[in-house]
């Protein structure tokens, strides 16, 4: 939570001063252990810790080793699942590839009775069907059609870590049994070589926390990304893709997951998370420390902290009034920004980037902005905690903020500008900036 003397708070933008603050919480967690079945992963620095958040406007947040590289692995599922949904149609890839929360590890041989289909697409029997499943003329030219996806989704040219690539291709046989025993069972047409190969590829493929938040993101964002601008898949795959992670994003933890923390994820071997929070953002966590169920200890970790406090559960239901975020001009000087509505995490968001836009006005350099909070109907405390950092943040910035606040409800703590009604806020303003 940013705290207003904290002098993070002024220099940084306050929520990417919370991300911090929660993130600094956890540095300490050292459970878990670095992944080394893939020997090459086995060299990841364990201390790193990197959190990302990208809003559907398009805002990137960060704190600690948001920039950190590291490979997708499994995170890279729900990308390649979206491909094969765009090329066959859900029917088309139902027909290879469940839908059912296996309850197994990763790497479990997951298959159905009768017809061979593996559970999900985000177990790995079901990522090594999905991925043969991407229309192409040959696997070079499928991984460079993933790889295109997959950087259309970042919204910048990834790249291969060759290394990771080669070390996962020369001891993956557990994976390469897992093409054959599904190729006997004819839910795997293409050969396993091939399959494989590919696959092991778009596991290597490097990014960082940063990537994965605005990966998440398109997602949230109907499968706009919404940095570049770029239409990446159609919204009825988006909401498809989301589905399956968060039925089955967390493997054996799926149902645990959704129940703590209540969003889409997909995790990976590296230390990935992937979050998202349908419409609103999407997370990105990496800290290579693994349970043993292969998720990420402190990525767990900060996920149930954010969903706590930034009420990010998709269950949890906020009033019907829908939030409200409106400038209006008093003079060239003096602006008005009302809020009205529930407020919360995203509605908050919004609200930071309004004052931050006002108070930044080119032509007039206005010293005090009023803050309508009259028709707020309710404030939860993460957007108190939000709107008192950038109130400091500006008062740092000479920018004073006059609360209209009837029901004196404290939405600004730390304001010592609070009106009981807009016209004696302005008039209040009026007396701050002329004397
Ligand atoms: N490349 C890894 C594997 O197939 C991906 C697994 C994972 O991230 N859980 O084993």
């Amino acid at each position: 939570m940013p705290h207003t003397t904290s002098s993070d708070a002024i220099e940084l933008d306050p929520i990417s001063a919370a991300l911090g603050n929660v993130l600094s919480l956890l540095r300490a967690d050292d459970r878990g252990e670095v992944a080394d079945y893939i020997p090459e992963l086995s060299t990841a620095d364990p201390s790193l810790a990197g959190l990302a958040l990208a809003s559907t406007n398009g805002r990137l947040y960060t704190a600690g080793d948001a920039d950190s590289p590291f490979t997708i692995q499994s995170v890279s599922k729900p990308f390649v699942y979206a491909i094969a949904l765009a090329d066959h149609g859900l029917e088309g890839v139902l027909a290879h590839v469940g839908a059912e929360p296996s309850g197994e590890a990763f790497n479990a041989i997951s298959l159905e009775p009768g017809t061979g289909r593996p559970a999900n697409p985000m177990i790995n029997a079901g990522a090594i069907v999905t991925t043969s499943l991407v229309i192409a003329e040959s696997p070079t030219e499928r991984f460079d059609r993933i790889l295109g996806v997959l950087s259309a989704f970042a919204g910048r040219q990834l790249d291969v870590d060759e290394r990771v690539f080669e070390s996962e291709r020369s001891t993956g046989d557990r994976n390469r049994a897992l093409g054959y025993l599904m190729r006997s069972a004819g839910s795997l047409v293409s050969e396993v070589d091939d399959a494989v190969e590919v696959y092991f590829r778009q596991c290597a493929v490097l990014v960082t926390a940063k990537d994965l938040a605005v990966m998440g993101a398109t997602l949230a964002n109907n499968g706009v990304n919404p940095c570049t601008g770029d239409v990446v898949i159609d919204t009825t795959v988006a909401e498809q893709v989301l589905t399956l992670m968060a039925t089955c994003g967390m493997y054996d933890f799926s149902g645990e997951w959704l129940l703590r923390i209540g969003l889409p994820a997909k995790s990976g071997v590296s230390g990935g998370i992937l979050a998202v929070s349908p419409a609103q953002y999407g997370i990105g966590l990496f800290s290579p420390r693994l349970d043993e169920r292969g998720n990420s200890v402190r990525g767990v970790e900060i996920s149930r902290v954010l969903a706590t406090r930034f009420a990010l559960h998709a269950m949890h239901h906020t009033e019907r009034t829908a939030p409200v975020v409106a400038t209006t001009s008093v003079r060239a000087d003096l602006s008005v920004v009302t809020v009205q509505g529930d407020i919360e995490f995203a509605a908050a968001e919004r609200v930071l980037l309004v004052l931050d836009d006002v108070a930044s006005g080119e032509a007039t350099r206005p010293s005090v902005i009023v803050l309508d909070v009259e028709r707020v109907t309710k404030c939860h405390p993460v957007a108190i905690a939000l709107l008192d950092a950038m109130a400091a943040r500006l008062r740092a910035r000479h920018v004073s903020i006059v609360v209209a606040d009837p029901l004196r409800r404290h939405i600004v703590p730390s304001a010592s500008n609070v009106a009981a009604s807009v016209d004696a806020a302005v008039a209040h303003a009026d007396q701050l900036m002329h004397g």
